[in-house]
């Protein structure tokens, strides 16, 4: 049984106070919740709440994801950040690939596979996401893209590809408020896992965790989550306000 994941990626959003108080929220919620079944529940800050974030959430549920390291080590890189300094700060998972950083930061599948790489000598997850336009879609190569996205983590060695989680988000329904259908859904979470599978064979596929993210929301998210090979969400607006985070964790909670 695979532990299904709820991560929220706020993106730009938040300066420290808020963001503070935005976790303090979800903390508190979170220990009073009954869960019915365990999972991992990520927060996913700008770089400037890591350090404080580190020291509030411990002893709580709640792991720590950084948006983006650097492809190398350390060194002259002005206005960069490592994947040890994040380690330093108590950093579990990181997003490699997001869509938005491969339209506005033009990243490179050479640059997605040297961050991953960065992230896997810390003992840092990567979360990678892959998504398809709407013109993909809509030209219908939507599972071609996904497959060639995919298929530069296939240089990785079995362990080391057994430590990433993957995300599916839809181009097109990224802070669009246009959802995929739940079936749209699965029917990509099961060719993710069928390309897994091909190259490094069904233990290893069946074991990956495949996130949903794309305009994920409380009354979405328990149809999404029901689904076999959906195994929790990335969520980006619906993060930053912690009663309907909350809702979305309950939802993954109850969904097995
Ligand atoms: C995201 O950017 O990862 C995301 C899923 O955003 P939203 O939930 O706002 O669509």
């Amino acid at each position: 049984m695979r532990k299904k994941v709820v991560a929220g990626n706020w993106k730009m959003n938040m300066n420290l106070d808020e963001g503070l108080s935005l976790a303090k929220g979800i903390v508190n919620s979170l220990k009073s919740m009954e869960m019915e079944n365990d999972l991992d529940v990520v927060l996913i800050p700008p770089f400037i709440h890591l350090n404080e974030l580190n020291g509030l959430l411990k002893d709580s549920r709640l792991a720590l994801g950084a948006q983006n390291v650097h492809k190398e080590t350390s060194g002259a890189f002005t206005g960069e950040v490592s994947a040890s300094m994040v380690k330093s700060v108590g950093v579990d998972y990181c997003l490699v690939g997001h869509s938005e950083r491969r339209v506005y930061q033009q990243e490179s599948d050479d640059e997605l596979i040297a961050k991953v790489n960065q992230l896997l000598k810390e003992d840092i997850q990567a979360i990678f996401c892959v998504g398809e336009s709407l013109e993909e879609r809509e030209s219908g190569k939507e599972k071609e893209v996904i497959a060639d996205q995919l298929a530069v983590l296939f240089d990785l060695d079995e362990s080391d590809f057994s430590n990433l989680i993957i995300a599916y988000e839809p181009v097109w329904a990224i802070g669009t408020g246009k959802t995929a259908s739940s079936d749209q859904a699965q029917e990509m979470h099961a060719h993710i896992r069928a390309e897994i599978s091909n190259k490094y064979g069904s233990s290893i596929a069946d074991e990956i965790r495949i996130l949903y993210g794309g305009s994920c929301k409380p009354d979405n998210a328990a149809e999404l989550f029901s689904k076999k090979d959906v195994d929790g969400g990335l969520i980006g607006g619906a993060s930053l306000d912690a009663d309907s985070f909350v809702e979305i964790i309950k939802a993954a909670s109850w969904s097995f």
